[in-house]
């Protein structure tokens, strides 16, 4: 008792606040806040294990700096509960509930009294000093994620600002690994079209490396050792050391549109920092740090910078906090459909970009009863806007829509290819998308976008209120990352923000590589947001005839399980007309019929660079999908309890060690409910009805 009272009382004559927990729902996520000497921070806990270190909170602005002199005013803030169910019909989860404790922190600054108008103070006088609030911490806690945002307080008659930067941190313990992509050097790549998210992922490095000099891109995951909680000692029992257990923690953020810059992590020992775009970035056009109003808490809060963690990566995988801390930014004005898409840029490249060639992908993909048919670059100069329209009414009399391509420039890079100069000004962009909803188009897919600046969040969030209009679905190619949007704006399609299949047309690398790639993105990239990939190609290689080009190194099960395995609501799948000759009947018919809106998904197994299992559900019915890059073929024992009954009949496509695929009846254990599955290295497995 002495020895608290005399450490209670040390810490008032030191000003610390003492570190009061705040926690979830279910009591194992825990994150103190506290300011010590002035200075804000907070530490992550689950149970017992530190999953995040001491880590500074704070904000530089324009109207000051509140990254020191800091007083925590409310140490220990009530929880509030916060709940709310919604849907989302063009994500990973139709359905979501969403339950959290939410707190909130009031930190002040202690200013001279006579700024705020008091009269001057006489000689002899002491200074008049008050606390000023200067921002809130609002954290939500639930039982896999912690969100967090600042809400800048106004100072004085100042009701907006600029925020310079930000000090929030990421501090992890040591002997923690990484799986995250190193941000790209700006205005280079492409006719200067970077940033956009195009790197490739190093699996279980090591901390301490700031990527290419730039720092790392979200989402980002760590996986952090820590120990299981020990078990108890049995009298006259020696005790026994706690089991070493993973902890998987992935960092992203979340609600940013024209109301604030998209962020990268740098990187320096075991400390991530927030850190907004390079000056260099969209041109050199724009600032780099978001300016905000402060008239409301609405308008003068950061994005929600958001931590996952998990004991394994179920709650990565799953994740919902994108979308759970954000509001929709307006109503879908038409009926917005998912999808199947035939595109044939990835085999044919720039020259299929023609009106007879286009006119054979409208038949393909009424063959295969797609939904959509995604035109590619050039078409303005190679087709034409007349001939556009008469292209749209053909496949509309096939039952295909079209998506069109438009680059997104643009002063800020240099990307040659048409139609250009009409989506980056909104008099001419409300032109082409009137033009467009005459045509009939459904869709368009914008391109070489990349910089996540606020000027250029702005601009994606612009033309995704303005295609709502005109009934017009939007995918972003060459982009940033999403941060909230298929809620944010529901007339979203997805982002690429990923290596995306374009690089295995490009070269063979990518190819050699292209399994270890696919076991990380279902988990990490497509967990935050729809991913236009463009995969499922059923080619043997990335060319015309089927003969040149790149060489696919993975299985036709690979290809049908990464069409279950990478979600987007509009799937611009690679396979080609003359797979409807040329590839397995079985995989054909399967690419027929697979869904790409999904109700719900189910994060099963894997380990990111090694292998994956996932479950999708559509329409009622389950879908198992499974991959493989290791060296060793994988075998595994696959519980099928809530997606498949013991004893019913199933279908499973599934490699031989020479990745000859075939499709089978299966039954699952009648007293068990499991199946086994073997998966050689680039190979995949399907199960379903
Ligand atoms: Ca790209």
């Amino acid at each position: 008792m002495k020895k608290f009272f005399s450490t209670l009382m040390l810490s008032a004559l030191c000003g610390v606040s003492f570190a009061q927990q705040a926690t979830s729902p279910d009591g194992h996520l825990k994150v103190s806040v506290t300011c010590n000497e002035g200075k804000a921070a907070y530490t992550v806990m689950l149970d017992d294990d530190v999953v995040i270190e001491s880590s500074p909170l704070g904000l530089n602005t324009s109207i000051g700096d509140f990254t020191k002199g800091l007083k925590l005013a409310n140490p220990a803030p009530e929880a509030k509960q916060v709940s709310e169910a919604y849907s989302l019909p063009n994500a990973k989860i139709a359905n979501i509930s969403y339950t959290a404790n939410e707190y909130t922190y009031s930190f002040t600054m202690e200013q001279a009294a006579r700024r705020f108008g008091q009269r001057p103070q006489g000689q002899g006088q002491q200074a008049q000093t008050r606390d000023v609030p200067v921002f809130d911490v609002v954290m939500h806690i639930d039982n896999n994620n912690i969100a967090f945002k600042y809400v800048v307080k106004p100072q004085g008659d100042r009701k907006s600002c600029l925020v310079n930067n930000e000090l929030t941190a990421y501090t992890f313990p040591e002997s923690t690994t990484t799986f995250i992509c190193p941000q790209m050097t700006p205005q280079t790549g492409f006719a200067r079209t970077a940033p956009s998210y195009e790197t490739f992922y190093e699996y279980d490095a090591p901390m301490g490396k700031n990527g290419h000099g730039r720092g790392f891109t979200f989402p980002a995951l760590f996986k952090v050792k820590g120990q299981a909680p020990a078990a108890p000692v049995k009298k006259g029992k020696k005790a026994v050391a706690p089991a070493e257990s993973l902890i998987w923690v992935m960092l992203n953020e979340t609600n940013i549109g024209g109301n604030y810059c998209g962020s990268r992590i740098v990187n320096n020992a075991n400390v991530y920092t927030i850190a907004y775009p390079e000056e260099t970035e969209f041109g050199g056009v724009g600032s780099s740090g978001p300016g905000i109003m402060l008239d409301n808490a609405e308008l003068a809060s950061t994005p929600w910078r958001t931590i996952t963690v998990g004991r394994t990566m179920k709650p990565i995988a799953e994740t919902t906090i994108q979308w759970d801390v954000v509001k929709p930014q307006y109503a879908a004005k038409y009926d917005y459909k998912a999808g199947r898409s035939a595109w044939s840029w990835i085999i044919r490249m720039d020259a299929s970009c023609n009106y007879d060639e286009q006119k054979e992908y409208v038949d393909f993909a009424s063959a295969m009863g797609w939904e959509y048919l995604l035109v590619d670059a050039l078409w303005d100069t190679n087709i034409g806007y007349e001939r556009m329209e008469q292209l749209s009414k053909y496949a509309q009399s096939k039952g295909v829509n079209l998506f069109l391509w438009y680059n997104s420039n643009g002063y800020w890079n240099d990307a040659p290819q048409g139609p250009r100069g009409k989506m980056h000004r909104m008099i001419d962009r409300r032109k082409e998308m009137q033009w467009m909803q005459k045509a009939g188009i459904k869709g368009i897919k914008v391109d070489f976008v990349g910089s996540d600046k606020q000027q250029t969040m702005q601009m994606y969030e612009d033309i995704l209120a303005d295609a709502n209009e005109c009934g017009i679905m939007v995918i972003f190619h060459g982009c940033t990352l999403q941060r909230g949007w298929e809620r944010m704006y529901p007339n979203f399609v997805a982002c690429e923000a990923v290596r995306a299949s374009e690089n295995l047309a490009f070269g063979q690398n990518d190819n050699d590589i292209e399994a270890l790639a696919g076991t990380i993105h279902p988990v990490l990239r497509n967990a935050v947001g729809n991913m236009d990939f463009g995969g499922s190609t059923l080619n043997k290689h990335y060319s015309k005839n089927n003969e040149r080009g790149t060489t696919r190194k993975t299985s036709d099960c690979y290809a049908l399980a990464t069409a279950i395995l990478f979600q987007t609501p509009v799937q611009n799948f690679a396979m080609a007309p003359n797979n409807l000759t040329d590839a397995p009947a079985w995989a054909v018919d399967f690419m027929k019929k697979v869904p790409v809106a999904w109700q719900d998904m189910k994060y099963i197994d894997g380990y990111p660079g090694k292998y994956v299992v996932i479950a999708r559900k559509a329409n009622g019915k389950w879908y198992l999908a499974a991959i493989n890059a290791q060296n060793e073929t994988l075998n595994l024992t696959l519980n099928l309890d809530g997606m498949f009954q013991a004893g019913q009949a199933l279908t499973l496509y599934s490699d031989d060690a020479l990745l000859q695929g075939s499709k089978t009846a299966v039954t699952p254990n009648k007293k068990t409910n499991t199946i086994t599955v073997s998966i050689p290295k680039d190979g995949g497995v399907v199960v379903c009805e």
